[in-house]
Order: structure tokens, then C-alpha cells, then sequence
């Protein structure tokens, strides 16, 4: 969401500084490109990494490198693909902690978010597992006089990603398991701004058993997802990120003929009824909005408080108000990050929005030079205001009050995203209208964060996704792999016929 950084070495820079490089045919590569990124321990300010910046000929190596990989891995039977992939999946088990605790420090979000994260990256990896029966075909016989039908599904090639900061590990993994599993190869652009779970993930795949070139990770901002994005070598590229980055990676990468799927950003409402539990409604919300510390396109964005809810809002903002910078929510990613979620909060104020918990100025003590951003909740926001309408990307909730659920709906309606929306209440029939209209691909009632689980797929709707499909689940066997459809018919005593 910031522009990319490309700088000298920022002075910030302190004597633990780690070199992040590539990782290309199995092993690590250092950058060729002269140009490096800073990587900050968002928790102490401090710099803790310099990140290289693959430039369009780096990328050109690792394609090549997917390339040569690319006949003996898809021609290795599905059932000794899913063994490498068993074999990473407890890897992933027994490394959790290790991988946790390099996200916690490029990221900043809680250690606990982060043995999340893997958990849920590890649900992909087991999803995978399936590949043999996942990409069975079909068959018929007697279509046609003497003619028998069956179909299979065949990977597509080399295959990239181009990933977000706020996920990673488990985004990523959304995308790579998968395809590698269809025996596609793979070339990874994970975030500039938090990249070296990435690189330990290969090595990783590497220790799985994974031959040297089917997984390969570049480093870099927009150019170097550029240079992918136009690389005739590759045949599809999976998104995710912010939407006005989506439309242009949808646009360049569909004009260069590619398979894409391009997930953007989300403002997602949550509809609290007056019947909602208060402890269920509140707890769940705040979860919502302040989990990885508001940075994830599945937060709580909008409460839409419908009627007499002032008992719940009032518990939610207790709730908040006890919640501990520094143990209970993380730092946001950058000071750029930090700066535009507490103008977007003085903002609303200034629109007549009412703070009724500030999470402005917070400090951490011993890490004051963190990107600290503390729950805030701000009530009588109203429809048209920024805060309801664009995405804040931080511990922030904005609630706007309606009448009745019909009110509600309408203002969900009306956001051009369209990731996720709940409802909280004990009436199944308000339920149940809600599942249906909500303009959202993932809709959850009495749950804050509908995050489908496999083999439910995860995907949102309208701004919040260009291509078709999603990106997990059984729309991820289809985005990565081609179907192929076989005709046959051995008996010459059928006679010659069209298809009769
Ligand atoms: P971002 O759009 O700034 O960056 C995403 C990726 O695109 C990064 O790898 C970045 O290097 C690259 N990039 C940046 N500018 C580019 C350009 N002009 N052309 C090509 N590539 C470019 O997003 P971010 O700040 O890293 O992540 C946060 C955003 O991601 C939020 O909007 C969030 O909602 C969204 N997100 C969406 C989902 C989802 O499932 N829909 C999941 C996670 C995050």
C-alpha cells in the first residue's frame, strides 16, 4: 500500500542488519541488481534486514530455472508429488515456532497471530495431500455410439505469485502448494517489506524433498512483479494485495495473455442486531477489527450497529480499552502505515465522528521507536464519511448506525468491496436475509472472520476480486491446471458416424 521503497542504507540501520537474497535452482542467490530495501523490525523501528531487488533478468534466471524443472516434475506421478508435500506439512509442524517468530519480527504481529498464520498455511499444505484424487478425471463410456469420453487435468507450466506484507507465510501458501502440487513449477514474489519467511519456506520445501528449480523465490517492489507480469515464459500469476495494485496486475498481466487471479482489498462490514449475544457480538467484533492488529483483508472494518445495540457497543469498547499495545495487538508495518491510519482516525473526528477508544500516540515502553497503532473504536460515523468507505488497514473500527437491518444491508450494499460480511444475532430468518443479500463472497453469521476452510474456497466478490474462481480450495485445482477432454472408439464394427 506505500510506495515502494528503493533507498540507500536508511541510518537507522543497526550492527544486526541481515543480507536477504533469492532463492533460485534450490539454493540462495544474492542480488545482482544493486538495488536493496530496507526491512524494519516494525516493533522497535530499528532496521533489520536489506532486502535485494531482483531486476527483470534476475527474474528471467529464476524462470528459467522453473523452466528446467518443469518436464521431470510434471511428469513425476501425483502420488509422489503429495509425498513432498507430506513431508513439508510436518516440517511446517515441527518448525512452526521458528517460522512464527521470523514473521512476529519483519511483520510485528503477535506471536500467537503468527502460529496462526502458519496453522492456516499448513491447512493448504494438508489440502494438497489430496492431489492424487484432486485431479482425477472423469469418464463415460457409450457418449456416442462406440465412443467413450474421459478427461484429465494437466499443469500449465511455470507459474508465479505476487503476494501482500500483512500474510507472509499463509498467502503464499494459498497459491504455491497447490500449484506445485498440480506439478506446475513456481516462481514466488513474496512482499519486499517482510520477505524472509518466504525464503526459509523454500528451503524448507527444499529439505521436503522438492528437486532444485520447481520453487524459486525473487525479491523486489513493482518492477520486479512486473518483469513477471510480462515474462512470456509464465503462464499464470496469482495476486493478492491492494485493489487499485490488482486492477493493474489483472490489466498488465491478462494483456500479456496470462492466466490471472487478482485479489484486492476490502472494507467489510459487521451487522449487530439488538437480539445479537452481547458477549459473542463484542468479543467477536473486537477479535475482528484488532486480530493482526486490523491488517488483514478479512477485518472488521464497519460495525453496522442496527437499532438498540448501545449495550453492545459499550462492552466492545471496554473490551478494547483493557487490550495491551505491545502484547495484545502488534505494531503496523511501517511509520507510512502508523501515519495514515491516525490521519484517516483525526479525520473522521474532524467529519463529527465521535473516538470512543484512541489508539493514537500509543507507546510501548523499552520499544518506543515502534510503529504502534492501539484499538480504536469511533462511533457515529456516518455512511458517507472516508473512515466508512476506504480501507484503513489497522486496529480501527468505524460504527455507523442504522434503524433496522434493511438500512443495514444497504449500507454493506454500497461498498464497492465486497471480501466478507457477518452478521451477529439469534434470529436465523435475519440470518438468513443476510446470506442472501450481502453483496460479499464470504458471509459470516456469528463469526467475525468467515475464513472458508478447505476445501472451501476463499475468494470475495466485486472490487475485492478481478478473474474468475478463487484462490483456494477446488477453484485452485482449476486455476492450475488445463482440462483436456478424450474422444475414443476401438469398435470399426460401430461404423463411421457423427457422434449419433
Ligand atoms: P500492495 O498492493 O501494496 O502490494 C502487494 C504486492 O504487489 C507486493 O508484493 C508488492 O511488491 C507488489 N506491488 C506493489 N505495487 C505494484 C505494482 N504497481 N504493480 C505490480 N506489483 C506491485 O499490498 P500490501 O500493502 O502489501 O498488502 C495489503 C493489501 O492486501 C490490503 O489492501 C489487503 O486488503 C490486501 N489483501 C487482500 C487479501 C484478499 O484475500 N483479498 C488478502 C491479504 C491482503
Amino acid at each position: 500500500m506505500d510506495a515502494e521503497t528503493v533507498t540507500p542504507p536508511s541510518t537507522a540501520t543497526t550492527a544486526a542488519v541481515v543480507r536477504i537474497g533469492h532463492f533460485v535452482a534450490g539454493r540462495r542467490v544474492e542480488g545482482r541488481s544493486g538495488r536493496e530495501a530496507d526491512v524494519f523490525n516494525p516493533a522497535t523501528g530499528a532496521v533489520s534486514g536489506r532486502v535485494a531487488l531482483a531486476s527483470a533478468g534476475e527474474v528471467d534466471a529464476a524462470v528459467a530455472s522453473a523452466k528446467a524443472a518443469f518436464p521431470a516434475w510434471s511428469d513425476t506421478p501425483p502420488v509422489r508429488r503429495a509425498r513432498v508435500m507430506f513431508k513439508f506439512k510436518e516440517l511446517l509442524e515441527t518448525q512452526r515456532d521458528q517460522l512464527a517468530a521470523i514473521i512476529t519480527r519483519e511483520h510485528g504481529k503477535v506471536f500467537e497471530d503468527a502460529k496462526g498464520e502458519v496453522a492456516r498455511g499448513i491447512d493448504v499444505v494438508e489440502f494438497a495431500t489430496g492431489i492424487p484424487h484432486l485431479m482425477k478425471g472423469e469418464y463415460s463410456d457409450q457418449v456416442s455410439t462406440g465412443i467413450d469420453q474421459f478427461s484429465l487435468r494437466q499443469p500449465l507450466g511455470v507459474c508465479a505469485g505476487i503476494t501482500p506484507f500483512n500474510f507472509p507465510a499463509m498467502v503464499p501458501m494459498w497459491m504455491y502448494p497447490v500449484a506445485i502440487a498440480c506439478g506446475n513449477t513456481f516462481v514466488l514474489k513474496p512482499s519486499e517489506k517482510d520477505p524472509s519467511a518466504a525464503v526459509k519456506l523454500a528451503e524448507l520445501l527444499r529439505e521436503a524433498g522438492l528437486p532444485d528449480g520447481v520453487f524459486n523465490v525473487v525479491h523486489g517492489g513493482r518492477e520486479t512483479a512486473e518483469a513477471i507480469l510480462d515474462h512470456p515464459g509464465i503462464e499464470a500469476v496469482s495476486f493478492v494485495g491492494s485493489t487499485p495494485v490488482a486492477k493493474a496486475v489483472y490489466r498488465r498481466g491478462t494483456a500479456a495473455l496470462k492466466r490471472v487471479l487478482a485479489l484486492g482489498g476490502a472494507k467489510n462490514h459487521v451487522i449487530v442486531m439488538p437480539d445479537a449475544d452481547p458477549e459473542m457480538a463484542a468479543g467477536g467484533v473486537l477479535a475482528a477489527m484488532s486480530g493482526c492488529t486490523g491488517q488483514r483483508c478479512m477485518a472488521a472494518s464497519v460495525m453496522v450497529a442496527v437499532s438498540a445495540t448501545d449495550h453492545i457497543v459499550e462492552r466492545l469498547a471496554a473490551q478494547a480499552r483493557t487490550m495491551v499495545v505491545g502484547r495484545d495487538v502488534g505494531p503496523v508495518i511501517t511509520p507510512q502505515a502508523k501515519e495514515r491510519i491516525e490521519r484517516a482516525i483525526a479525520e473522521a473526528e474532524q467529519a463529527g465522528a465521535k473516538v470512543l477508544v484512541d489508539g493514537r500516540n500509543a507507546v510501548v515502553p523499552g520499544r518506543e521507536g515502534g510503529f504502534w497503532v492501539g484499538p480504536t473504536v469511533i462511533d457515529q460515523v456516518r455512511p458517507e464519511m472516508r473512515i466508512a468507505q476506504e480501507e484503513v488497514f489497522g486496529p480501527v473500527l468505524a460504527i455507523v448506525r442504522t434503524r433496522d437491518l434493511d438500512e443495514a444491508l444497504a449500507v454493506e450494499n454500497a461498498s464497492p468491496y465486497g471480501n466478507a460480511a457477518s452478521i451477529f444475532t439469534e434470529s436465523g430468518g435475519l440470518a438468513r436475509r443476510t446470506m442472501e443479500q450481502a453483496s460479499a463472497g464470504m458471509i459470516g453469521v456469528n463469526v467475525g472472520v468467515p475464513v472458508p476452510r478447505e476445501p472451501f474456497s476463499f475468494g470475495g466478490w466485486n472490487e475485492s476480486k478481478f478473474g474468475v474462481g478463487d484462490i483456494t480450495g477446488r477453484g485452485s485445482i482449476e486455476f492450475w491446471t488445463k482440462s483436456k477432454k478424450m474422444t475414443t472408439k476401438w469398435n470399426k464394427e460401430a461404423g463411421v458416424n457423427w457422434m449419433s
